[in-house]
């Protein structure tokens, strides 16, 4: 490296040698946790006014053999950037219709929705509708328990294409909530032409809800936003019962968070659940 000049040392220098080996090394890894089923899908419940669980957000874990469970914030952003999100995200959808046809027959948890998060990229493939209605018929999975997460960041490309994939689906019985409303590149125009169902607001709103006026006022415009056009609205991240009561005050109507529960694995969803509905 010494006799390069400087116009190439960057090309050979250790540091970013190593983060480019670190990253070869994670998308191998991601291959590899894909093959063995390293994947687990973790269910946040989603609570109504009456303090029911509704439904579940799916979130994706990873039980690494030796470095344990790996958040999504540690490895989604890669599985994006190198195409593994599309391979993962099916991953994702079929374990969830997986889960919706062993919860049909189960009275406590027919009506149950699950929630599944997508990303851009997959969205944005060709066979994206096709590759959901093969999750839902090849579980035998009932459509409308299928609910699916997009983001500001999936209008950014091509509108019109969205809205037509999403018309497609939701023709078939799914529906729609757009995650973290708010936070991206946000458009009203665009908000009255989706078929959504839901708007979740943001968790940095919610946070601070009680004691920053502007989050507050953020907060409750998206509440009667979505009172107004006749959506559905979550708040997330919701951690204490004041957080919840100024929201319900404020016509909000369900909720997720840690007040309520962490994402759990499903068995524990499921028993938590029977303990719930014990008399
Ligand atoms: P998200 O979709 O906004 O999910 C909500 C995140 O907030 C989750 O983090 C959840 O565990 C966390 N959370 C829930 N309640 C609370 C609370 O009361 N307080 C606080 N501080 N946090 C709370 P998680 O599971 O680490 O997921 C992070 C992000 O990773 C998700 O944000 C989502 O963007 C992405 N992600 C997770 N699973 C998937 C997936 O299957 N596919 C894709 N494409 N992205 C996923
Ligand atoms: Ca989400
Ligand atoms: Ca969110
Ligand atoms: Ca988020």
């Amino acid at each position: 490296a010494k006799a390069a000049g400087r116009n190439t040392s960057r090309l050979f220098d250790p540091k970013t040698q190593a983060a480019v080996t670190l990253r070869a090394d994670l998308e191998a890894a991601l291959r590899t946790a894909l093959e063995e089923e390293q994947f687990v899908l973790y269910l946040q419940p989603q609570i109504s006014e009456d303090v029911r669980v509704t439904g579940a957000e799916a979130l994706i874990r990873w039980q690494h053999p030796t470095r344990g469970l790996v958040m999504p914030g540690e490895f989604i952003a890669v599985a994006e950037d190198c195409g593994m999100i599309v391979p993962i995200g099916n991953w994702v959808l079929n374990t969830a219709c997986k889960q919706l046809a062993l919860w049909a027959s189960q009275p406590a948890f027919a009506h149950m929705t699950i929630a599944v998060n997508v990303s851009a990229k997959q969205f944005h493939q060709h066979d994206f509708v096709e590759q959901v209605l093969d999750a839902l018929s090849r579980h035998g999975a009932h459509a409308s328990g299928l609910k699916i997460e997009i983001t500001e960041s999936m209008l950014i490309a091509n509108v019109d294409d969205v809205i037509v994939r999403m018309e497609e689906l939701q023709h078939h019985g799914v529906g729609f909530a757009m995650d973290d409303f708010g936070t991206g590149y946000s458009s009203l125009t665009y908000l009255k032409r989706l078929p959504l169902d839901v708007l979740k607001i943001d968790q940095s709103f919610v946070r601070d809800v009680l004691v920053d006026s502007n989050d507050a006022a953020i907060a409750n415009m998206i509440v009667a936003l979505a009172n107004s056009m006749g959506l559905s609205v979550i708040a997330e991240g919701v951690e204490t019962v004041e957080q919840m009561q100024h929201l319900a005050r404020h016509g909000c109507h369900a909720y997720q968070g840690y007040l309520f529960s962490k994402p759990v694995p499903v068995e524990r969803f499921e028993a938590s659940l029977a303990d719930f509905l014990k008399p």
